[in-house]
C-alpha cells in the first residue's frame, strides 16, 4: 500500500469520527480504538481481497464503510458500498466526495437483495463484517458475484454450528470454501478470523428471495 492510500484512510476516518458526534455511523468513537478496530481490522483481509479476481468490489452493510473503505483505497479496485441505513450512506456518501474519492468509491443505499437485482453478477469480490451468519453471507452474496469470485467474511466469534450449517449449504448456494485464517489484531487480544468463499457455479435456488428473507428466515 502507497503513502497516499494510508494518508486517504487517515483523513476518510478522522472526517467519520467528527461526522459521528451528530450521527450515529459507529460506536467507536476514540481515535486508537478506531485505529485498531476500523482500519487495521478491514485491512486485515487486504490479502483475501488481492487474491480474488480482478473486477469490481462491493461492501455489503458497509455502515460507516468498514471493511469497504480502506480495502477500496488499499487495493484501487473499483468498490461499492452497501447500506440500506439512508442517513448512514448519506453522511459517508458525503465524506467521499469532501475527499475527492467519488470516482473509485461509490455508495448504494439500499438492500443488498434489491441490489442484486439491478447488479447480478457484476461483482468479482465482496466483503461482510458484522452483518448475518455465514450462511447468510453466502445467501446475499452469491447473485452479486460473478463466477469464480470471492466472498470475505470477516468474523470474530464462529460457532461450530454456524460453521457446519454454511459448509453443509455451501454447494446448494453455488459457493465453496476457499481458505480460512485465524489470527490476533496488534494489541495481542482481539481474536479475528477471516473465511473466503468462491462461486464455483449457480446455486440450486432462485436468488435474491424475498426481501428481508434471508435474514428473516434463513435457510
Ligand atoms: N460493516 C460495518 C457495519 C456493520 S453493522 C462494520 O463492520 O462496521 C451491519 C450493517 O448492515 C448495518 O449498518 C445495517 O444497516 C446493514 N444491513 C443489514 N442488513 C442489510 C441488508 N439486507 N441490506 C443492506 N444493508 C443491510
Amino acid at each position: 500500500m502507497n503513502g497516499s492510500s494510508k494518508e486517504l484512510i487517515n483523513d476518510y476516518m478522522s472526517a467519520l469520527l467528527e461526522v459521528n458526534k451528530h450521527i450515529n455511523l459507529t460506536r467507536i468513537e476514540e481515535g486508537e480504538a478506531a485505529r485498531l478496530l476500523h482500519i487495521e481490522d478491514s485491512l486485515s483481509g487486504l490479502s483475501e481481497l488481492n487474491d480474488a479476481p480482478q473486477g469490481d468490489y462491493v461492501d455489503l452493510g458497509s455502515g460507516g464503510g468498514f471493511p469497504g473503505v480502506p480495502l477500496a483505497l488499499a487495493s484501487g479496485r473499483q468498490t461499492l458500498l452497501v447500506d440500506s441505513v439512508k442517513k448512514k450512506m448519506a453522511a459517508v456518501s458525503s465524506i467521499l466526495k469532501d475527499l475527492d474519492l467519488t470516482d473509485q468509491i461509490s455508495t448504494y443505499d439500499g438492500r443488498i437483495e434489491e441490489l442484486s437485482s439491478l447488479k447480478n453478477q457484476c461483482f468479482s469480490v465482496a466483503t461482510a463484517r458484522a452483518l448475518a451468519q455465514l450462511s447468510v453471507l453466502m445467501e446475499l452474496a452469491s447473485p452479486l458475484l460473478r463466477i469464480h469470485g470471492r466472498l470475505i467474511c470477516f468474523k470474530a466469534q464462529v460457532s461450530e454450528e454456524e460453521y457446519s450449517h454454511a459448509l453443509k449449504l455451501q454447494s446448494y448456494l453455488g459457493m465453496k470454501l476457499v481458505s480460512d485464517r485465524s489470527f490476533v489484531l496488534s494489541d495481542g487480544m482481539t481474536h479475528r478470523r477471516i473465511i473466503v468463499f468462491e462461486k464455483v457455479k449457480q446455486p440450486g435456488l432462485k436468488l435474491p428471495r424475498r426481501i428481508g428473507l434471508a435474514q428473516k428466515k434463513p435457510l
